[in-house]
């Protein structure tokens, strides 16, 4: 069955002029192109039974009256559906795309859990602020007054962003500096498009410069400018940088080329997506067109990466997991999209090396299985003795999970206290730092993690730099 998809695809990509294989694609695969037409927001949204226990809001790190919007939207009030939305979320319309909600708002639906099926509640997130943006209701902010104050933000994430979108509505001047050449983080270079379109997240990127936030593109902190500089030329700081370091694969043959990392995989191509010039992409280094590859790892960067190849035209995709099905820490629903594309999925495998000469061939792998549990009661996985077997490759890609980057060490700050972990140990509730007047949100606090809650730490961390800018400004004029 999974191979008769993949053939689908490959036919499709081979014998049909491009534009048309787009269209087929499209139909084949994208769910988030499906429109969402307003009869369906509606009949969903009033599928509700506002049941009064709304364990989908409390689910929901950031609290969205869901049942309240889902009850506007299904009256046919979108305008008060969208703002009551906008309250609580600053990109909505990116959440309702790619939010994991079977494990969040959905997945505690309390229709869902009488086996009805859930109210697609990220769908309905995601029509009434495409609505909003059509109807002209999403507007550059305009502060009711402007403040001296000044706040740096070094990340351009969703965990940065929000948060200059909370502070420049207070009138707050918010300069932020990315390494990128665009703003948006992982939700530009990492998600693919195909879950997320870029022109939504370029969209609110230009709303926020229109709202008068300064974005510094293309510097990178601790290199091209010193953190003590930023901190010398802003009133507070918020460090927002994610997680990049990739965890690696040591083993005979790790070496070799045709081994990639995911992030610099799903960078190409959404670079490729942007029509950018990716030379890595176009000599075939990072691209899967016509190639076996065998993608290493189990979450959502390994769902992403084996349904990218599928759409480069790869011949064959196998994802190796030492783990079980049922043990995946990647969302279920991303999986069972991907076992619909036809993605081989090889549970209960790890690799012990790679075969090949100028560039990898195959992966040896080892067969596993569930051994007794750990601490966390996790079974941790063991090996089956003389079960090995070569998976034909010519790219495999390792998307084995992110670490945080040293950042004491690169940007040459001690005084920086970071976890046993090396994130940045922040205050759970102000994310305040061990440094006065510095503020840290996101991935790089909590690990690789979720943009819903990049989202969350950025609004909260916002709210805590206006406590202190005002609590600094009181004692300033006391004294
Ligand atoms: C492949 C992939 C797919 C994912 N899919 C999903 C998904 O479907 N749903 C979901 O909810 N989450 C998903 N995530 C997780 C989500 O993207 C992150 O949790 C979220 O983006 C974290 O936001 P952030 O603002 O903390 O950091 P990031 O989005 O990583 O942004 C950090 C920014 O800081 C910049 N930066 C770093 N260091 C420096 C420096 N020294 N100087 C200047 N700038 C710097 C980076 O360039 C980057 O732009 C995915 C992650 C990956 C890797
Ligand atoms: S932000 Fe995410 S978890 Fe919250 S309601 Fe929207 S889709 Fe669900």
């Amino acid at each position: 069955m999974a191979a008769n998809v993949m053939l689908k695809f490959v036919t499709v990509k081979r014998d049909m002029p491009a534009k048309r294989a787009a269209a087929e694609r499209t139909e084949d695969f994208g769910e988030i192109y499906r429109e969402f037409a307003a009869g369906k927001a509606r009949e969903q949204a009033g599928r509700c039974s506002q049941c009064g226990v709304p364990y989908c809001q409390t689910h929901c790190p950031l609290h969205n009256n869901i049942p309240d919007w889902l009850k506007l939207t299904a009256e046919g009030r979108l305008r008060e559906a969208y703002e009551l939305s906008q309250a609580t979320n600053t990109f909505p319309e990116i959440c309702g795309r790619i939010c994991p909600q079977d494990r969040l708002c959905e997945g505690n639906c309390v229709i869902e859990q009488a086996g009805h099926g859930t109210v697609t509640i990220g769908s309905v997130e995601k029509y009434i602020t495409d609505t909003a943006w059509e109807e002209g209701w999403v507007q550059p902010i305009r502060p009711g007054v402007e403040r001296p104050e000044s706040v740096g933000i070094i990340g351009a994430g969703p965990g940065g962003l929000a948060a200059a979108d909370m502070l420049r509505r207070q009138g707050i001047q918010v300069t932020i500096y990315d390494r990128y050449d665009r703003a948006g983080g992982l939700l530009v270079y990492g998600i693919p498009s195909f879950k997320l379109e870029k022109d939504v997240v370029m969209r609110r990127n230009g709303q926020l410069e229109a709202g008068g936030v300064a974005f510094r593109l293309g510097v990178n902190v601790g290199e091209d400018v010193s953190f003590d500089a930023i901190r010398a030329s802003h009133d507070a700081v918020l460090i927002a940088t994610g997680v990049y370091k990739t965890r690696d694969l040591g083993g005979p043959g790790s070496g070799l080329p045709g081994i990639v990392k995911a992030i610099d995989y799903l960078t190409a191509s959404n670079r490729k997506g942007f029509g950018d010039s990716v030379p890595a992409y176009d000599s075939g280094e990072l691209n899967a067109d016509g190639k076996r590859v065998v993608v290493i790892g189990g979450g959502d960067t390994a769902m992403d990466c084996v349904r990218t190849a599928v759409r480069q035209g790869a011949s064959k995709v196998t994802c190796l997991y030492r783990r079980d099905r049922a043990n995946m820490p990647g969302s279920q629903r991303e999986v069972a999209n991907a076992e619909e594309e036809g993605v081989e999925f090889a549970w209960l495998t790890a690799p012990k090396g790679f075969t090949g000469g100028a560039s990898v061939t195959g992966v040896r792998v080892g067969r596993m299985r569930l051994g007794v549990p750990d601490a966390t009661g996790r079974q941790t996985p063991e090996e089956i003795p003389d079960a090995d077997y070569t998976e034909q490759a010519e790219l495999v890609i390792k998307a084995l999970g992110f670490e945080p980057e040293e950042l004491p060490t690169l940007w040459g700050v001690p005084g920086l206290e970071v976890t046993r972990w090396r994130t940045v140990k922040a205050d759970f509730l102000t994310k305040q730092t061990s440094l006065e007047g510095v503020y840290a949100a996101g991935d790089i606090v909590r690990g690789a993690s979720l943009v819903v809650w990049a989202i969350r730490d950025g609004r909260e961390a916002a709210e805590s730099i206006m406590t202190w800018l005002d609590h600094r400004s009181t004692a300033v004029a006391a004294e």
